[in-house]
């Protein structure tokens, strides 16, 4: 990595590599869009998490959901990674790349009867849990099979995480947890179930937050509360503390704070109670360790505004049309120093208007067949892509070095077509 560059993705020779491979070259193997995953940044990102969190007893979990492909569970798990679950398949995913159950935590305010099941079946190193009739599934699920489940209780420690309003989790009237003000009377509850031993206290407040103060303001709470638990007799080893880190997607004005420093102040806030630290994060790790990439299909001269015309569309990165969000967008063959940049809208082809990555981008000029990468496309990107406009479900690879795999195949028509039944009695 160079200086202080965030990622693996640099231009070199006016052409953008992806570690030591260019990504024109793998669009010319793959056909566009696909996204594009730097091993190196993705186990970058996950040791500066384990260093900042180094001078104490920790975990660090990665939110499967985040960018869930096996190659990218398998690299981390290589790294010693634990995994935060929120699904019965994500479950399955994080045991396939080899992560013992005694390291996958699983999350989420739904878990079914079947989900605990397996779970406790494949081993768990806790659940984490979001309310009273969830306690009730896991103990009667648990003393079923003869075995104690490890919980933890996720409190709402009513924080304003300050980020968008549909990754906000932390006020009272988000779903997540439980209200702080209830923490006592449900851990009494939880110790008094039959199926369960509490072993800590989870919060995640929300995610993309770009500033340290409402992480610290719920820490501080936990820290207070661990103490109150302690005095109840509750055994409160393990914090788990979310996820949540943001990512700076606009490079050019917004420096959210580094791993190093939000260790530094998880250190201040809970270091005090000799607990072991675990923490989930997901798009500070995938993040930047992957671009989509994608080929310009027509520059479309409109009235007072041009389009530019993409074979990416909504439903393979939504997060623009979900969101709001804003990704940096810029061309694989590099522009001319010091060449007029132009405004486009930049759109895909889905019929809908909401099919938008960007009203009135200014770039460099681009025409009809170039490449373009969006940036920062790693987390949440292909995750929750889809088949809308029976549009194949959009690739994956991966760079290592100077090496690169198809880490997940483009369906074919007939793989789409053929995965639907059509009833006999039609
Ligand atoms: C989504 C989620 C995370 C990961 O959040 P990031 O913003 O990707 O770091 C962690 N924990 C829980 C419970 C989540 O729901």
């Amino acid at each position: 990595m160079e200086g202080g560059a965030l990622d693996h993705f640099l231009y070199r020779d006016g052409q953008l590599f992806a570690e030591d491979v260019s990504v024109a070259e793998i669009a010319r193997a793959v056909e566009t869009p696909f996204y594009l995953y730097s091993h190196a940044t993705l186990v970058r990102h996950f040791r500066l998490f384990d260093e900042a969190l180094a001078w104490g007893p920790h975990m660090v979990c990665y939110a499967v959901k985040a960018a869930s492909n096996q190659a990218i569970l398998t690299a981390l798990a290589a790294e010693g990674a634990g995994m935060d679950v929120v699904s019965g398949g994500e479950y399955a995913r994080a045991k396939a790349a080899g992560v013992p159950g005694a390291r996958i935590v699983f999350s989420g305010v739904g878990k079914t009867r079947s989900e605990i099941r397996a779970a406790l079946d494949g081993g768990i190193r806790q659940f984490n849990v979001e309310s009273e009739p969830e306690m009730q599934v896991i103990s009667e699920v648990a003393t079923s099979m003869g075995v104690v489940a490890p919980i933890a209780v996720r409190v709402n420690p009513d924080v304003d995480a300050k980020t968008h309003a549909k990754i906000a989790t932390g006020k009272s009237e988000n779903k997540f947890g439980i209200p702080i003000a209830r923490a006592r009377e449900v851990y009494a509850e939880a110790a008094a179930l039959p199926g369960l031993k509490v072993v800590g206290i989870d919060v995640h407040i929300g995610s993309q937050l770009t500033q340290l103060e409402p992480f610290e303001m719920a820490y501080r709470k936990v820290a207070e509360l661990t103490e109150v638990l302690r005095a109840e007799g509750h055994a409160i080893e393990r914090l788990d503390l979310g996820g949540g880190l943001g990512i700076p997607y606009a490079r050019s004005n917004e420096a959210p704070p580094l791993p190093t420093d939000y260790g530094a102040m998880v250190q201040r806030t809970v270091g005090h109670l000799g607990v072991e630290v675990e923490i989930e994060p997901g798009r500070l790790i995938a993040g930047n360790a992957g671009i989509l990439v994608s080929r310009v299909i027509y520059v479309k001269n409109g009235e007072g505004r041009d389009f530019l015309i993409l074979d990416a569309a909504m439903n393979d990165l939504i997060r623009p049309a979900m969101y709001d969000a804003y990704h940096d967008i810029v061309p694989v063959a590099e522009a001319e120093p010091g060449i007029e940049q132009v405004a486009y809208d930049v759109v895909g082809p889905v019929c809908e208007t909401g099919d938008t990555f960007a009203k009135g981008r200014v770039m460099p000029p681009l025409a009809a067949g170039d490449l373009v990468a969006f940036r920062s496309a790693g987390a949440y990107g292909a995750v929750m892509s889809s088949e809308y406009n029976t549009r194949p479900l959009v690739p994956e690879i991966m760079a290592k070095n100077d090496q690169f795999a198809v880490i997940r195949a483009r369906p074919s028509f007939d793989d789409m077509i053929n995965r639907d039944t059509v009833p006999e009695w039609l």
